[in-house]
């Protein structure tokens, strides 16, 4: 098998699941008991939320929560600010290219009467600064924009958006770094708020991190206990957040390393693409290299998927998350392609446990498929 598809989900590092064996064998207790036991699992609880914090240069100026990922976090860095720093202003303001957990929640305040914005992006899939600029005003509380986009691998400047909120002292800056961590540097100081899960990283799935500025308070979107400060109620998962910390550490201790291995495979396979008249590369040139998305220009995407399934090869169309319900990319339309371009496109996504050999089978099935495939 070949699998092209770490934007979707990564394969759990060996360290990781085997801290997480270990945490789940021994340390059992619930980290809210108040007997020694308990105690025990929450020293290791804390041990990981200082070790992610300090991993990313965050220990001084952020806070950490643990929670089940970044859809997760996306809902409570947008409801949870909106509502608890409403009395300050109603406008929020993010792009067209987020992903659902941002765009279908910031949706769901319009009728609250929140002034929702909904920006647009450049060809290659960025906010420009100046268009965030424009769009700032008192009345804003909350940006919300991702580092990297999980379709095209875009990646946005954290540093100029934040200059631009700065500006607007009562509005937080939140950006979903689901596709950032390990992979694009990005000053995530500058950020007041920022989500993540960890199965993009060698992490566990239904894991994740938000962590915020010191001083942020929210309302809670999962009432209930009065876990991790009260904003997140429910039993932590203690032993995936111990994964967690540890395939974090892994990930940002190897970056270069899997930016090199990443980058030779991802070069590769981008440069033959583009020789191929009958396909279109849609991600930036200063994309992530860890995704590689391209459309189809004569045949149909989805049939050349499931025939690369077939032969073992595992890629995706648009997100997984959205795969089933939308065969239409909004995030390559956009950046102003056409229909066709946005129904047809393919997406390549690598971790540092992909070969260069696994690029160069990707390639000839790929061509062996689109001679045999008509036209569509
Ligand atoms: N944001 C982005 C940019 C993503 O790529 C994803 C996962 N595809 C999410 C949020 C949601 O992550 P999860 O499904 O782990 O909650």
């Amino acid at each position: 098998m070949i699998y092209f598809d770490n934007a979707a989900t990564t394969p759990t590092l060996k360290e990781a699941l085997e801290a997480f064996l270990k945490a789940n064998a021994e340390h059992f207790g619930n980290p809210s008991s108040t007997h020694a036991f308990g105690h025990e699992a929450d020293r290791y609880l804390e041990d990981a939320r200082k070790s992610i914090l300090k991993d990313l240069g965050l220990s001084s100026t952020h806070s950490l929560l643990f929670n089940s990922g970044a859809t997760e976090g996306n809902n409570l860095a947008i409801k949870g600010v909106a509502f608890h720093y409403a009395a300050r202003g109603k406008r929020i303001i993010t792009s067209a290219v987020e992903h659902p957990s941002v765009l279908k929640v910031v949706d769901e305040l319009r009728p609250f009467g929140f002034d929702i914005v909904v920006l647009p992006v450049n060809g290659e899939g960025k906010v420009e600064p100046e268009t965030l600029k424009n769009a700032m005003t008192k009345e804003t509380i909350l940006v919300s924009i991702m580092a990297v986009n999980n379709e095209v691998g875009a990646v946005n400047d954290v540093a100029a958006l934040s200059e631009v909120a700065k500006a607007y002292p009562k509005a937080f800056l939140h950006i979903d770094a689901t596709q950032a961590i390990g992979k694009a540097k990005i000053p995530y100081e500058k950020a007041d708020l920022i989500s993540f899960s960890a199965h993009k990283f060698g992490g566990l799935k239904g894991c994740g991190a938000l962590l915020y500025r010191k001083a942020i308070v929210f309302s809670p979107v999962n009432m209930g206990g009065e876990q991790e400060f009260g904003f997140r109620g429910g039993t932590v998962n203690m032993p995936s957040c111990v994964a967690e910390a540890v395939a974090l550490h892994s990930a940002l201790g190897n970056f270069d390393k899997h930016q090199a291995t990443v980058k030779a495979i991802s070069w590769q396979i981008r440069c033959a693409l583009e020789k191929n008249p009958e396909i279109t590369v849609n991600s930036p040139q200063d994309a992530i290299p860890y995704v590689l998305n391209f459309s189809l220009l004569k045949k149909k995407a989805s049939v050349v998927l499931e025939a690369l399934s077939e032969e073992g090869i595992y890629v995706s169309s648009v997100s997984a998350c959205s795969s089933k319900v939308e065969p239409v990319s909004y995030v390559l339309q956009a950046m102003g392609k056409s229909k066709e371009v946005s129904a047809n496109s393919i997406r390549l996504s690598f971790g540092p446990q992909n070969t260069l050999e696994e690029a160069a089978v990707f390639l000839k099935t790929l061509t062996e498929i689109l001679e045999r495939t008509h036209d569509r």
